[in-house]
């Protein structure tokens, strides 16, 4: 083993920036424990006192040696074999070891200066030189003193002791290197290592010993030698030549492999440079890439890894000879050009390839390689021609990362506002996750889009939303990730921080958002408001980004019903959405399989203590929450669209309870509450009238209740629909009368038959005049409209005694009763009502309720 082949692999030169100065340090150590005691016993060799040429013969050929070393092809591993054993071998058998010593050491500091290696490749090898030398002197010194008779020295005598000597030193080289290799990481067996030096260096010295006799056996002997060396060099050259090719070629096969696999981040791409400076043996290789979006880029790899080299000037003559030319080769003593000369020593280099990368037409930057390493001379034209190859996948390669990043730009990106997508957004905030930064969601709707649109076209609402996108990513913050998660929606995504932080990023947010837009000169005042979901301290990063957004996504949808600006996500809110969300989901089932029933209150006239009839409220009889009541889920499936079914439902059994009644020869009547999507369904009246007709109920004894506001929401709409239902000859009752803002004169186009007023009034006139005004006055209006009037929500003797005084046509409310269940609801009339007197010809009887 020699200095050569303990030039590390590249790709190693981190670690072995460690290791390199510590085994070398051991070496010195082992070499001066070798050299003291030769050098003090002044050994007598065969020729003590050597000619001047003898050492510089043998400083040329330890320096041809270590500069030229062989590479050898052994099952499909190239090893480099240096021969410097041949002159090592012949110097210790004549000559004294002190000068043997210093020539090989010189030598091979000569060679490594040259080489320019870094400095502890240098240290190492000169070390390892030392320690062979020293073990090869040591070992002939040893038996020689051991075995020479006086001062007699006899060259076939030193055979055998050189031999030990030399490949002891062998030894403990590869011993080191092994060693060394072993401590850089995975390395192959330490044993194998050693054989395989062994091996070699035994060829070698044999060879050695073997020439040495021959050559000075007869006066033929020189030429025979020579001839023999000549034959072989001829054969190593072919088969070299052999070699090198193909290891280009496995070369370029590892960098197509490695360029298809890079990818966009443009750190990746060091290691394609290191491969590029290996395939060209080259001291120093970048790439400078001069059209990345983030600006020129150069990335550069030396013989220490990774180096920071500016970008060229503008108008460096290397690269625009290379764009001219298509590829430049220019070395300090081949020109004198001033220019060249110039460009060169910036690069501190001496002979240095470029080749342009193109694509198409377009220059996407420059690939370069600064002087050769390990060999003499200039790179040649084949490594130029090997550098245009190697550019021209790189250049493909640069194209596909461009279109690559253009491809998952255009999938993580929204085309209207250019933020990220719901789909960016995760990725996003799944790179923050991994950091340990992913904090929050901020959610803003703006809620005036959909107006927008309509009134002004797409084009305008998408001018909107652009300008709220700028505002955004400007509002958000520095470094904040934003997106565009719905048509109308923006999110924020945030980092760890405490809770006012959050709301001071959200006010800032809401406030940009906020101010108005001018679209095509039209001055937009829109509306926004706010969810923030933050991550709790103690949960961990794994909360993803989903659950926050959705958390952001309830916590908007509180600040909506509650018409706040901006809501805080509360783990309270949690349990409501899951059971809201349970409760939507299972509603169909639970139609089906008769969960929804009816309960019943009745509703009495105060005059006559007469049963007009019944209201029907749905309640939902829920495996896990119990008695559902339909404040909770009405809204919910009204949302989902489910309300129809609800109706249809409720209707269906409440007429079907009335032909119950009827066939007892009761005349009582049910009230079914309306949803104003119901009305919304363009065939309502006739849903309704064969309900009727299939249950055989006359319409009379059908009341619809309709809340005052959704008689407002679209008064187009329900209209028409309410006067065919009256028509018909069902009753109409307008509920919670005083809570909507109908005016007097809309309420006289309306056709119905009753008002409900509002039980809030109700049962805060007991306490508060001014709603004992408000009822006053409905009442009075009711009547002047030829309307029947109800109070709801009658809980108190007192408040019915003046309802009653007030005229109040009749009340419904616990007072009376709460509330039923059908069963409960029989036993109730059977022991609180009387049937009425019928007068003649009515087949039914109403019922009094006892006083
Ligand atoms: P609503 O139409 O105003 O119904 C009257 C509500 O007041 C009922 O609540 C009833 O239990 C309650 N109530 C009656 N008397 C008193 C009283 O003296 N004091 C107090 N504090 N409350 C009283 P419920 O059953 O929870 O229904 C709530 C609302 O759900 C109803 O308000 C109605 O708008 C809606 N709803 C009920 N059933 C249906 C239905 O089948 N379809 C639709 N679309 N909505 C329904
Ligand atoms: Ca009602
Ligand atoms: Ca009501």
């Amino acid at each position: 083993m020699t200095a050569e082949a303990a030039a590390p692999a590249t790709g190693r030169q981190r670690s072995s920036r460690q290791v390199f100065p510590m085994v070398a340090s051991a070496l010195l150590v082992v070499s001066a424990g070798l050299w003291v005691p030769v050098l003090l016993a002044r050994p007598h060799v065969p020729l003590d006192h050597p000619p001047v040429y003898a050492p510089v013969l043998l400083a040329i050929a330890f320096i041809v040696c270590e500069l030229y070393p062989l590479r050898v092809e052994v099952r499909r591993e190239t090893l480099m074999v240096s021969l410097s054993e041949l002159p090592l071998v012949i110097g210790v058998l004549l000559l004294p070891p002190w000068m043997v010593g210093a020539v090989y050491l010189a030598s091979g500091l000569a060679v490594y200066v040259v080489r320019r290696d870094s400095w502890r490749n240098d240290m190492m090898n000169l070390a390892l030189i030392a320690v062979e030398t020293g073990a090869a002197v040591a070992v002939v010194v040893a038996i020689d003193s051991a075995t020479a008779a006086g001062d007699q020295v006899d060259i076939a005598r030193r055979y055998l002791p050189v031999a030990i000597g030399v490949l002891l030193g062998a030894l403990i080289s590869a011993l080191a290197v092994g060693v060394a290799y072993r401590l850089m990481g995975p390395a192959e067996s330490l044993l194998r290592v050693i054989a395989r030096s062994m091996l070699t260096a035994a060829v070698i010295v044999g060879f050695a010993l073997v020439g040495f006799t021959v050559w000075t056996s007869s006066m033929g002997g020189p030429v025979l030698c020579l001839g023999l060396v000549v034959v072989l060099g001829l054969l190593y050259r072919s088969y070299s030549t052999f070699l090198r090719q193909h290891a280009d070629l496995a070369g370029m096969y590892a960098f197509g492999r490695s360029v298809t696999a890079v990818g966009a981040d443009v750190d990746e791409w060091f290691g394609l440079i290191e491969q590029v400076r290996d395939q060209l043996n080259a001291q120093v290789a970048v790439l400078h890439l001069t059209d990345q979006p983030s600006g020129p880029r150069t990335i550069a790899v030396g013989p220490e890894g990774p180096l920071t080299i500016p970008m060229p000037p503008v108008g460096d003559p290397l690269l625009a000879t290379a764009t001219n030319a298509g590829a430049v080769a220019a070395s300090s003593d081949r020109t004198t050009d001033k220019a060249v000369l110039a460009a060169l020593a910036a690069r501190s280099a001496w002979d240095v390839l470029v080749v342009p990368l193109r694509s198409g037409d377009r220059d996407r930057g420059y690939l370069e390689v600064r002087d050769r390493r390990s060999r003499w001379g200039r790179f040649s034209d084949d490594d130029l021609q090997l550098l245009q190859t190697l550019g021209g996948h790189l250049a493909t390669a640069l194209d596909n990362t461009r279109l690559v990043e253009r491809l998952r730009h255009e999938a993580y990106h929204d085309s209207v506002t250019g933020l990220r997508n719901r789909l960016g957004l995760r990725v996003g905030s799944e790179q923050m996750r991994d950091a340990g930064g992913f904090g929050g969601v901020l959610l803003v709707q703006l809620n005036v889009l959909g107006d927008v649109n309509s009134a002004l076209g797409h084009d305008r609402g998408e001018q909107l939303l652009a300008a709220a996108g700028e505002r955004l990513t400007a509002a958000a913050g520095p470094g904040r990730m934003v997106g565009r998660v719905e048509v109308d929606r923006f999110a924020v995504l945030l980092e760890r921080m405490p809770e006012d932080a959050a709301l001071a990023v959200s006010g800032a947010v809401l406030e940009a958002l906020g101010r108005p837009y001018s679209v095509d000169g039209i001055e937009i005042e829109p509306h926004v408001v706010a969810g923030v979901a933050l991550r709790e301290p103690s949960e961990s990063a794994d909360t993803t980004r989903d659950s926050l957004l959705q958390r952001a996504e309830l916590a908007l949808l509180a600040a909506q019903t509650k018409d706040e600006h901006l809501v805080v996500y509360r783990a309270a809110m949690g349990e409501v959405y899951r059971r809201r969300f349970q409760l939507v989901t299972q509603f169909r089932r639970a139609v089906e399989t008769g969960r929804i029933i009816l309960h019943f209150q009745p509703k009495l006239t105060l005059t006559e203590r007469e049963l007009t009839g019944v209201e029907a409220l749905v309640r939902w009889m829920h495996p896990e929450y119990g008695l559902v009541s339909p404040a909770e889920f009405i809204e919910a499936i009204e949302a989902t669209g489910s309300i129809d079914i609800l109706f249809s439902h409720v209707l269906d059994m409440s007429l079907a309870q009335i032909a119950r009644w009827t066939r007892r020869g009761l005349r009582i009547g049910v009230a079914v509450n309306l949803s104003v999507r119901n009305l919304l369904a363009a065939d309502f009246p006739q849903t309704v009238a064969a309900a009727l007709d299939r249950h055989g109920v006359p319409p009379e004894l059908l009341t619809l209740e309709i809340t005052e506001s959704s008689v407002m929401a679209q008064p187009e709409h329900s209209l028409p629909v309410l006067r065919d239902l009256h028509a018909m000859g069902i009753q109409l009752s307008v509920d919670d009368f005083g809570t909507g803002y109908s005016s007097l004169a809309y309420l006289r186009r309306l056709p119905i038959d009753e008002i409900k007023i509002d039980r809030s009034f109700v049962q805060g006139m007991v306490t508060d005049l001014g709603d004992l005004a408000i009822v006053r006055a409905i009442i009075d209006l009711g009547h002047s409209l030829g309307l029947r009037v109800i109070a709801e929500g009658v809980e108190e003797e007192a408040g019915r005694d003046a309802l009653r005084s007030m005229r109040c046509d009749g009340v419904q409310g616990f007072l009376l009763s709460r509330p039923l269940p059908l069963d409960r609801f029989e036993a109730w009339l059977a022991s609180r009502t009387v049937p009425a007197e019928r007068s003649a010809g009515e087949p039914l009887a109403s019922l009094r309720v006892r006083g």
